[in-house]
């Protein structure tokens, strides 16, 4: 069973409840972190609140409680979930107020942390890789908004995935208005062509996911050069290899990218990455990491 934190407090699933008239709900104006616990430990939990703050310093959105008061409040919903390994769902809203777009009468924010189970990737997929592909739909461009805010407004990313519905494809590539890849409907995108590993700027669109972050701090770590640098369909098709990050996939490897095969999948730069990702995960859980990532 899920266990729910509200504005301070946990309540029982049947009590958590939020108001028909709060902006988060109305207008989606409002921010969010998906964060993943192993062994009952929030994993990279700063980096994820200090993402969450930045989203909310973009929308002008003052987040009621510290971080640190943050972090005790996920904790404490991970302990009450009482399983060592899920899901949380931290997200601020605008909180109540009239009908109406303008935030100026919405006064107290909604915090809300939910941890539940994650659906993950089972190992056959994780080894075998999946399938994406590149759908029409562009990214909503940095000058509307700035893709690095994690926004509750994912309409952009829902129309992407409706896309491959009836596909073989398992993953939607978003590319921007000026026809560069930007990432995944609901992860970072990653290639490796002659041995260097890289990735869309963030300035192309992508989300500065914190998986992707720790990918590049562990890329460097290892030897493996890697850099950020804008890709087009013609990168990805060309690929040694390709995979995506997030929270909830971790490194997953793609294997055909609109029909086109990848070189190796999943292949040796991913392969090395993954057992340096899981290392990591380790060492964090038994207290041998305490710097988060760089
Ligand atoms: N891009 C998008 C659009 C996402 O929703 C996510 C999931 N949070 C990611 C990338 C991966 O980011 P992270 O590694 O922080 O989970």
């Amino acid at each position: 069973m899920s266990s729910i934190w509200i504005n301070g407090k946990l309540v029982p699933e049947n009590q958590a409840t939020v108001s028909v008239f709060d902006h988060g709900l109305l207008y989606g104006d409002g921010v969010f972190e998906g964060i993943r616990f192993y062994h009952g430990q929030a994993f990279m939990l700063e980096a994820h609140l200090q993402r969450l703050q930045e989203s909310a310093a973009f929308i002008l959105l003052q987040i009621p409680y510290s971080n640190t008061e943050l972090a005790t409040a996920v904790k404490m919903t991970i302990d009450a979930y009482a399983k060592a390994e899920g899901y949380i769902r931290l997200l601020v809203t605008r909180g109540k107020g009239p009908l109406g777009v303008d935030p100026a009468y919405c006064t107290t924010p909604t915090v809300i942390i939910v941890a539940d189970e994650l659906k993950v990737v089972d190992e056959a997929t994780r080894q075998h890789g999946i399938n994406a592909a590149i759908v029409a739909t562009r990214k909503i461009p940095n000058t509307c908004w700035d893709a690095r805010v994690k926004s509750l407004n994912y309409l952009n990313n829902v129309l992407a995935r409706l896309q491959i519905r009836n596909s073989q494809a398992q993953e939607a590539i978003m590319l921007n208005e000026a026809g560069y890849v930007t990432e995944g409907a609901m992860n970072n995108l990653f290639i490796v062509k002659n041995k260097q590993l890289l990735t869309p700027p963030v300035t192309d669109g992508a989300l500065a996911g914190i998986t992707r972050q720790l990918i590049l701090q562990l890329a460097l770590e290892n030897g493996i050069d890697a850099a950020e640098k804008s890709l087009t369909p013609y990168d990805l098709y060309n690929a040694d290899e390709c995979f995506l990050t997030g929270t909830g996939v971790e490194l997953l490897p793609v294997r055909m990218i609109d029909d086109r095969l990848p070189g190796a999948c999943p292949g040796p730069v991913y392969r090395q990455l993954s057992q340096a990702f899981s290392g990591y995960i380790t060492q964090m859980t038994q207290g041998k990491i305490h710097a988060q990532i760089l």
